[in-house]
């Protein structure tokens, strides 16, 4: 019987997630064969300037440039910053009912690896959160041997142009500082630095660095898919070059399990 093609399945929040936080891994893992399904949790990240039709679109032209062989929608709607997550959105859903839809989808497309995010859900979004712990349980459920945790490196990030993680935080932490209850921020988010707001994962504590200097046209070209999003004449798509390769040419995981196809890819 001939050796079953490798599988990654990469689950993220929501569409442009893919692109920023892993679209250069996913370009070279494809690049290699390896098979790779993206399934998103969300589909209206921001009701007021776009409508889920469109960001279904948008992730769907992002995916075709990074070669994804399949993308899925769970279809939960954003759970936004309020203080509480609105009812029926994806940050209040069960973990068990979101992580059987993808155990269900990692078993169908034979994963044998599943990238989610770090434990602060790499900069503490709630939707980011709930696929961290949705994440772990799906691999747990559909016996996937390998986990990798998507975050950014916060020493790295934290000298160069602001990666769009940066606003991130800030538009949390205005939210958060205006009507969110004390302790629910991730506690990565509680210790800046230098004054500068920090998200992902300390440098030592990152064991799997993807260098994607080589696909980066098609990195940003998946960024850009998302128009909605990331508009032509939004920061990040104005860097020049060097600067975008600065802040988005490595890709951070941490892994638990055994090696994979991935790992293949990383800086030693
Ligand atoms: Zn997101």
């Amino acid at each position: 019987m001939p050796e079953a093609r490798p599988s990654i399945l990469f689950f993220h929040a929501h569409p442009d997630d893919e692109a920023i936080f892993t679209g250069g891994t996913i370009a070279r893992l494809t690049a290699l064969g390896v098979g790779v399904t993206v399934v998103i949790a969300t589909d209206d990240h921001d009701s007021s300037i776009s409508d889920c039709r469109t960001r279904r679109l948008e992730a769907e032209a992002a995916a075709a440039t990074l070669k994804v062989d399949r993308l899925e929608f769970l279809g939960y709607p954003d759970s936004g910053l309020g203080p509480k997550p609105a009812r029926g959105s994806f940050a209040a859903t069960p973990t068990e009912e979101a992580a059987d839809r993808l155990a269900g989808i990692a078993v169908g497309v034979g994963a044998t690896a599943i990238v989610t995010y770090d434990a602060g859900g790499i900069y503490g979004h709630p939707d980011h959160l709930a696929v961290h712990r949705a994440g772990l349980v799906a691999a747990r459920a559909a016996q996937v041997p390998t986990v990798y945790q998507a975050t950014v490196d916060r020493e790295h990030l934290h000298f160069v142009a602001t990666h769009v993680v940066g606003h991130a935080v800030e538009a949390l932490m205005q939210a958060s500082s205006a009507d969110r209850p004390e302790g629910m921020l991730a506690d990565a988010l509680a210790r800046p630095i230098d004054g500068k707001l920090a998200g992902g994962t300390p440098t030592v504590l990152i064991d799997t660095t993807v260098d994607v200097s080589d696909v980066l046209d098609r990195k940003r070209a998946a960024m850009a898919a998302h128009v909605s999003q990331i508009p032509p004449d939004s920061e990040v798509m104005l860097l020049d070059d060097v600067a975008f390769a600065a802040v988005y040419g490595h890709e951070w995981y941490v892994r638990s399990g055994p090696s994979t196809m991935l790992d293949q890819l990383t800086i030693p």
